[in-house]
């Protein structure tokens, strides 16, 4: 069975070509500039030079029929005929309170996402049109939607809920949703099977620590807290999204500096974070090498980053009455050998001891923590395709 992975933005659309007999990525690629003069099209396989076409692609309708063209053309392709694809599995960001797992596509999940285009103004329009590109070109093939809120939805109204008026809550579902909920799913679930977890033993803290970061507590893969919020802005420092600030903070630059809310907001997820307060870079390698050249800012940028995660670790413990496995993933969490030591330098109250040899190790799975260790700590990198190709297959297989 092979199903294709689609994750369409704004103007780019990636993609892999998953053999679900063994879980392996036959192809992928990406379709770059959508509706932009210079649209360029990278198609990947194994082992063999990447294929770059530049073709005008005005809709994602082009960039679906040039991805399936490189899938079965006779030079470059894997496939002898498009009728091999049997799923496409999307990623949709948003699927508001409607949709607590994935789901086969059709109309009414089409106008769900549509209602949630407030709720994702940059992505769910974008997916939605990446939805509506297959359903045309491969009428027949089933298209899965997997969403990034899902695993959110498992949470309890006590830590979704804003103390905020009810009404927004009744009328127009503002609470916590949380975001990286793939990644959060697909990590937890496999931290649970790698550390052979026991049933009464799967108190398990995601950190997802990236340019977006975010952490998740679940118990036996249940959501039971998250960082995000109703948009991704909300939670840890990240690269250049502030995080939680008091909200007067909004107030006070809308009058201060006479722009409007939405410049405010602009500020928050594009211009803050760590590039905010080091001013060098929102690049977490960037800030290791000024920091190392004695940039105060970027250290200072670098401790808030680590204060915050340890903090919302510390709170989830809390929440979950204690902790078996935390696992770090994303870009930094998954290749910061010095990030995860530092933050683990933090959690001896839980009786953490990193091993520093095993900590040694980038992109790779592995548990980093000694064998006295109360608390087993892992590296597990993320891998979001395969968590939608497995929902997909699940959903579809006969
Ligand atoms: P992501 O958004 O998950 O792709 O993660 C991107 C972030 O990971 C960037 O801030 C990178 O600087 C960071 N990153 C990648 N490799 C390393 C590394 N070896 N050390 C520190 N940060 C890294």
């Amino acid at each position: 069975m092979k199903i294709l992975i689609i994750n369409a933005g704004s103007s780019s659309l990636k993609y892999q070509l998953i053999d679900m007999e063994n879980e392996e990525v036959i192809a992928k690629g990406l379709c770059e500039r959508i509706g932009i003069d210079g649209s360029k099209h990278t198609y990947k396989r194994e082992g063999k030079e990447d294929f770059v076409e530049e073709k005008p692609m005005p809709t994602h309708q082009e960039a679906v029929n040039l991805v399936l063209a490189a899938l079965v053309d006779k030079d470059h392709g894997v496939l002898k005929d498009i009728s091999e694809v049997s799923a496409v599995g999307h990623r949709v960001l948003h699927g508001g309170s409607t949709y607590t797992s994935s789901v086969v596509i059709d109309d009414d999940v089409k106008r769900v996402i549509r209602e949630c285009f407030d709720l994702g103004p940059l992505h769910n329009p974008a997916n939605l049109m990446g939805i509506e590109a297959c359903q045309a070109i491969m009428p027949g093939v089933p298209n899965v939607a997997v969403f990034d809120t899902s695993f959110g939805m498992s949470m309890e109204p006590k830590a979704y809920m804003y103390a905020i008026p009810y009404k927004y809550y009744e009328k127009n579902k503002l609470r916590r949703y949380g975001f990286h909920g793939t990644s959060h799913a697909y990590v937890s679930g496999e931290t649970i099977k790698f550390a052979a977890l026991p049933e009464g033993h799967r108190k398990v803290i995601v950190c997802h620590l990236g340019n977006g970061s975010s952490i998740s507590a679940s118990i036996d893969g249940k959501c039971v807290e998250t960082s995000m919020g109703l948009t991704p802005l909300e939670g840890l420092v990240m690269g250049t999204r502030s995080g939680d600030v008091d909200p007067a903070v909004v107030q006070y630059i809308v009058d201060h500096d006479n722009i409007s809310v939405d410049d405010v907001l602009t500020m928050l997820n594009k211009k803050s974070g760590v590039l905010a307060v080091s001013g060098v870079s929102s690049d977490f390698r960037d800030l290791d090498n000024a920091a190392a050249e004695g940039n105060e800012r970027a250290q200072l940028a670098l401790d808030m980053f680590i204060h915050h995660v340890v903090k919302t670790i510390g709170g989830y413990v809390a929440v979950m009455n204690g902790v078996d496995a935390i696992s770090f993933t994303g870009g930094i969490g998954e290749n910061s050998i010095a990030m995860r030591k530092n933050i683990c330098s933090y959690l001896g109250y839980l009786g953490i001891e990193i091993d520093d040899e095993k900590n040694n190790v980038r992109g790779k799975r592995q548990e980093i923590t000694t064998a006295d260790s109360k608390v087993r700590v892992f590296v597990l990198p993320t891998n979001e395709e395969l968590f939608i190709a497995r929902e997909t297959k699940r959903l579809t297989e006969g």
